[in-house]
């Protein structure tokens, strides 16, 4: 019983989280930095917050996560950090040679009210960033919002420093990507190849975050979207922000800047959110939707269709990022199962609007959550006055689950505790078929687990 103290009463809460489901804005900006190519992420605050945001992508990822930090100690805390940064600039492009320095604040930098933008201009002026490299920000105060927040911050910045429109317009497609995986990038280029589409994928981590084993030391790996795709981005026909918490900044940013229309659309998980997608992709470059395509959803179908005695009816509690929870909460609804406890640290009225549009009527007894409050105590509260059968979240669920004799699947970040989630896709309908294949693990392990003999069945 290791969280013994979780009790069954629930008082309401204005100021306390216990448990959060979130971290800190950072994180999200240094993982989305990390799909430029030829990027080196920067945290301007100490050294602490830096180890923590790395350690956190590097145990998710499995995969070895530079970046630089302005090292601030006991003067910089209190005079303003120009100097380290300036310093920082100047050591990063000498000895680590990047295209690109992604600089990020952290609490500390905030609260101090360093200027990154008159510092930036400061190294520019000192002749600190050489000739045809750049150097890009966003804030990312950590009191406020969380990791999905400082990823739609550097999206956006990523818009703000680079897109331009020449006015010579083309047919290529903006996909300006939200938090998924390297693995689910992949697949979102693929479905677009398969639909016959140019695309600009921004950011994009696949080959950065997944990359293989050469044998050799490659400090920049190969994938990333290039400098120069994310100066194209405004020259294209339409963008498609693929979830509202992390792109429709960027999105609205693209336009405003460089008149590209854009519609955002929830990230394709699951059944009903790959038909948008399939559908708005088709719709805005006029392209027939191959049948190859049409194949991948039968296939899908034909599974949910095939195991539905084992999904009806299921209560399932999921926690994590609203754009990984919202479609994946409607594919739930579509499985005819009972998402009834969701909660979300993210901030944003948005979440708890659409959950309910998607889920209310279909779910009876349906709690959801959003922003600081909506932690994962509250959410064992619920679970410990009615149970559920199955728990979908981050690795931070495993003491509920084990507490609680719950079977997990693990889906979304981080996931410390296991291998594969940055490797396999789980968005269209091949993804949406492996979130299945796991939801469907989990619940008949259980079911043999606890058959009597009498009922343990070979083909189940
Ligand atoms: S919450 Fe603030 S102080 Fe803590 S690691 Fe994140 S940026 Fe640093």
């Amino acid at each position: 019983m290791l969280l013994r103290h979780t009790s069954e009463k629930i008082q309401e809460r204005k100021a306390l989280t216990i448990n959060p489901a979130k971290t800190c804005q950072p994180i999200g900006a240094m993982y989305a930095a990390l799909g430029i190519h030829g990027c080196m992420p920067h945290s301007h605050g100490s050294q602490g917050c830096c180890s923590y945001h790395r350690s956190t992508l590097t145990r998710h990822y499995k995969e070895p996560v530079m970046s630089g930090t302005s090292s601030f100690t006991e003067g910089a805390s209190v005079f303003g950090g120009q100097a380290n940064l300036v310093q920082a600039i100047d050591n990063l492009f000498t000895i680590y040679d990047p295209q690109v320095i992604a600089v990020h604040t952290t609490c500390l930098s905030e609260t101090i009210g360093d200027d990154i933008p008159q510092i930036v201009s400061k190294a520019k002026d000192s002749g600190k960033v050489p000739e045809g490299k750049h150097v890009i920000h966003c804030n990312t105060p950590s009191y406020v919002g969380s990791h999905v927040t400082g990823y739609a911050n550097m999206v956006k910045a990523m818009v703000t420093y680079f897109a331009q429109n020449s006015g010579d317009k083309n047919e290529t497609i903006n996909l300006i990507c939200g938090w998924v995986e390297p693995s689910d990038m992949r697949e979102i280029k693929r479905l677009s190849q398969m639909l016959n589409t140019q695309i600009i994928l921004f950011p994009d981590t696949s080959n950065v975050l997944d990359a293989p084993q050469t044998g050799k030391l490659q400090f920049y790996p190969k994938g990333g979207t290039t400098v120069d795709q994310l100066t194209k981005a405004g020259d294209s026909k339409y963008s498609i922000g693929l979830g509202k918490f992390s792109t429709e900044d960027a999105a609205k940013e693209m336009d405003s800047r460089c008149g590209v229309p854009f519609s955002v659309l929830d990230v394709p998980i699951g059944l009903s959110a790959t038909d948008r997608f399939i559908m708005e992709m088709a719709k805005v470059t006029g392209n027939k939707i191959p049948d190859e395509i049409t194949d991948e959803r039968g296939r899908l179908v034909d599974m949910i269709t095939d195991m539905q005695q084992y999904l009806y009816g299921k209560r399932v509690a999921l926690w994590g990022d609203p754009d990984t929870i919202i479609p994946l909460t409607e594919f739930l609804v579509d499985l005819e199962m009972k998402p009834v406890y969701i909660v979300s640290g993210t901030p944003g009225k948005y979440f708890e609007k659409r959950i309910t549009e998607i889920a209310g009527d279909r779910v009876e007894g349906l709690k959801v959550k959003g922003g600081s409050c909506a932690d994962m105590f509250l959410m064992h509260q619920w679970i410990k006055n009615e149970p559920v059968d199955l728990l979908i979240g981050n690795t931070y669920g495993k003491y509920i689950a084990r507490d609680e004799d719950i079977p997990l699947l693990r889906m979304g970040f981080p996931i410390m505790d296991r291998v594969g989630h940055s490797c396999f896709p789980r968005v269209g309908y091949n993804g949406s078929m492996r979130i299945l294949e796991g939801i469907l693990g989990c619940l008949m392990d259980r079911l043999d687990r606890d058959a009597p003999e009498e009922s343990f069945e070979l083909v189940m």
